[in-house]
C-alpha cells in the first residue's frame, strides 16, 4: 500500500481466535478486550452509536470525503504541503457538480483583467455578491472569497487550467467583466484536476467508495467509515477529515423540508449531492445556516434538455403562464426567476419573443432544429397556438406595450426593447434546481463550528456542504458563487487540514 499503513484487524482477530488464546481474554471484561485488540472500541459514529463492523483500518494524514471540485482542490493542496491524502468518492467517477458547471470563476484584479484594461477591485466584487441577498450573508465569508479568488485562478492555472476572461457578456448584477471561463468549461477544468490527483503519489483515490459515517472519538473526528468498492466497510483514520460532500440538491426529503418552493423544479443536480455530510455534522452538534438558500435557473427546457438563452428575456422577451398572463418583471437574475416560474399553473410557462430578438439569438437555429419553437405571425395566432385565454393574454401584452412606450409597466419592468413587432415565437420552459447554498457553519478556513461557537476538532467542511454566502433564504445568487465557494474554501481547508494538528486547531478569521 503506497500511501498508508494498513492494519488487518479482522485477520488479527481471526488469528487470535484460531490460536485459541483464551486465557488472557477470558479473564478481562469484554470492553477492555476490544480496547486491547484494536484500540478503537471507543470510536463511535456521529450519532454516538457504536462503530459499524469493519474489516480493515487505514491511516493517512488528511482524509477528503467527496471528489468534486472542492475535494480535488483540498486533496491537491494537502499533498502540496507534503501530506498523505486519501480521497474517497461514492460514485464511479470524480467531478461532481463541478464537472456539470460552466467552469466560470469570478475574480478581480487578475492578469486577464489587466490585459483587457479592466479596472476592478475586491470591494466592487464583494458588493456584487452582497446585492442579491441585500447584504444579509456573512461578510467574513464573502471577503474571504473575494480576496482569495485571484490566487485561486492562479493556482488553477498552475495546475494546467487555461482561463479566458469573458468580455462580451456582462453577467446580470455584475458591475464589471470578471468572469474567467475555463477552457472546456466545468468538464475541462475538472479533468485537469482529476489527472493531477490521479498522478500524485501522495494522493490515493478510491472510487465507488461512499463514506457512510464519520468516526468519532473523545468528541473529535478521527476519520470516517467507508464502504470500499461498495463492498466491505473500512475505517480510515486521519489527523484531519475534510467534508467535501456538497449540499442536498439530490435529496428530495431535505428539499421538501428546507426548500419546498423548489420541490417541483427540474432536478439539474449532481447525483451525489444527497446531504449526508451536513447531517453528520449536525449529529455532532454543528450549527447549520442558510439551509433555505439555493441556486435555481428560471429558463430550463425539458425538450432541449438544457437552459434556453436567458438573454432572450433581457433583450425584451416575456414570460406568460398557461392562463395567458405575465407574472413577473422578467429582467432579473436567473435564480430569482426560478421560484416564480414554478409557482405558475403546471410549473411551466412560455417564453415569448419576437423576430428582432430571434435575429440576435445565436442559438435560434438550434432551437428551430430541436423543434421547440411555437411560431405565429400575430399575437392572436400565438394565443391560439398556446391555447391560453385570449383576453388575459391581450391585456398582459397591452400592459407590456404600454411599458415600452412609458418606460415602466405594471410589473415594474423598466428595461424594454424598441418594439415588440412580430412574427412571434414561444418556447415552453420550467425552472431547474442546481445546487443548495446552505450547510455547516465554519470559520473562514473550514473548521466546522458547533452551535455554541466551539470547533469540532478534526473536522473541516468546504464547498457546497458548508454555509454559503448567496442568500440567507431563497434564490438570491450571484453567478460564480458556487465555484468560488468550492475552490477558495477547498484550498483553505486543504491547507489548514495539512498544516494544523487536531490538538492545535483554533478558530481562524481571515477577514
Ligand atoms: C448544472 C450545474 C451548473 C452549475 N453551473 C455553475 C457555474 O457555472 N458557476 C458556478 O459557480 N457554480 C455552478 N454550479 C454550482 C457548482 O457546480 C457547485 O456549487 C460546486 O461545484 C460545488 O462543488 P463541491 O465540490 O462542493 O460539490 P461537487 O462538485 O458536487 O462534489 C461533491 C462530491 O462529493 C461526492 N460525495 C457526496 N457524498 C459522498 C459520500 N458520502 N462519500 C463520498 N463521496 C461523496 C459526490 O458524489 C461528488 O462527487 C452549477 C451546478 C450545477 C449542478
Amino acid at each position: 500500500m503506497k500511501k498508508h499503513i494498513s492494519f488487518l484487524l479482522c485477520c488479527l482477530m481471526v488469528i487470535v481466535s484460531l490460536t485459541g488464546c483464551t486465557t488472557v481474554e477470558d479473564n478481562i471484561p469484554e470492553q477492555e478486550n476490544n480496547n486491547e485488540e484494536n484500540n478503537v472500541s471507543s470510536v463511535t459514529t456521529s450519532t454516538g452509536d457504536p462503530a459499524p463492523e469493519y474489516t480493515e483500518t487505514l491511516e493517512t494524514d488528511v482524509l477528503v470525503l467527496g471528489g468534486g471540485g472542492t475535494g480535488l482542490t483540498s486533496a491537491l493542496t494537502a499533498a502540496e504541503k507534503g501530506k498523505n491524502v486519501i480521497l474517497v468518492e461514492k460514485l464511479g467517477y470524480l467531478g461532481g457538480a463541478t464537472m456539470l458547471s460552466a467552469g466560470i470563476v469570478p475574480a478581480a484584479e487578475t492578469k486577464q483583467q489587466k490585459e483587457a484594461n479592466i479596472v476592478d477591485n475586491q470591494d466592487l466584487f464583494a458588493r456584487d455578491i452582497f446585492r442579491p441577498n441585500s447584504y444579509s450573508v456573512r461578510k467574513d465569508l464573502v471577503y474571504t472569497v473575494t480576496e482569495n479568488a485571484k490566487n485561486v485562478i492562479e493556482w488553477l492555472e498552475e495546475q494546467g487550467v487555461v482561463f479566458n476572461l469573458v468580455t462580451n457578456n456582462l453577467y446580470y448584477g455584475q458591475s464589471n467583466y470578471r468572469m474567467h471561463v475555463a477552457e472546456g468549461g466545468g468538464q475541462g477544468l475538472t479533468s485537469v484536476l482529476i489527472d493531477n490527483a490521479n498522478n500524485n503519489d501522495k494522493i490515493e483515490v478510491m472510487l465507488n467508495s461512499p463514506a457512510i459515517e464519520l468516526a468519532v472519538e473523545d468528541d473529535q473526528v478521527i476519520g470516517a467509515f467507508v464502504k470500499r468498492d461498495n463492498k466491505d466497510i473500512i475505517l480510515i483514520k486521519a489527523e484531519n477529515t475534510v467534508l467535501c460532500t456538497s449540499g442536498f440538491g439530490a435529496n428530495k426529503e431535505m428539499i421538501a423540508k428546507y426548500i419546498p418552493e423548489m420541490i417541483n423544479a427540474y432536478p439539474y443536480v449532481a447525483p451525489g449531492a444527497t446531504g449526508e455530510g451536513i447531517i453528520w455534522g449536525q449529529n455532532l452538534g454543528a450549527a447549520v445556516a442558510n439551509m433555505k438558500a439555493y441556486q435555481g435557473h428560471g429558463v430550463y427546457s425539458e425538450e432541449l434538455k438544457g437552459s434556453v438563452d436567458l438573454n432572450i428575456l433581457y433583450r425584451g422577451g416575456i414570460l406568460v403562464n398557461k392562463n395567458g398572463e405575465r407574472f413577473t418583471n422578467e429582467h432579473k437574475g436567473y435564480s430569482e426567476l426560478s421560484p416564480e416560474v414554478l409557482a405558475q399553473p403546471d410549473h411551466h410557462v412560455y417564453m415569448v419573443f419576437n423576430q428582432a430578438n430571434a435575429d440576435e439569438t445565436a442559438k435560434f437555429a438550434d432551437y428551430d432544429a430541436a423543434g421547440i419553437l411555437i411560431k405565429a405571425e400575430t399575437l392572436e395566432e400565438l394565443a391560439t397556438a398556446l391555447n391560453v385565454d385570449q383576453e388575459k393574454f391581450k391585456s398582459s401584452i397591452n400592459d407590456y406595450l404600454d411599458g415600452i412606450e412609458k418606460g415602466q409597466d405594471s410589473l415594474n419592468r423598466t428595461f424594454f426593447p424598441e418594439h415588440f413587432d412580430g412574427p412571434y415565437y414561444a418556447i415552453e420552459i420550467t425552472a431547474d434546481l442546481r445546487h443548495t447554498q446552505g450547510g455547516l457553519v465554519t470559520d473562514t478556513v473550514g473548521h466546522v463550528l458547533r452551535e455554541d461557537g466551539t470547533l469540532i476538532k478534526g473536522l473541516y467542511a468546504a464547498g457546497g456542504v458548508m454555509e454559503g454566502f448567496s442568500d440567507t433564504a431563497g434564490p438570491g445568487y450571484m453567478s460564480g458563487n458556487g465555484l468560488l465557494q468550492a475552490f477558495v474554501f477547498g484550498r483553505l481547508a486543504g491547507e489548514y487540514a495539512a498544516t494544523t494538528t487536531r490538538a492545535e486547531a483554533t478558530i481562524v478569521n481571515l477577514e
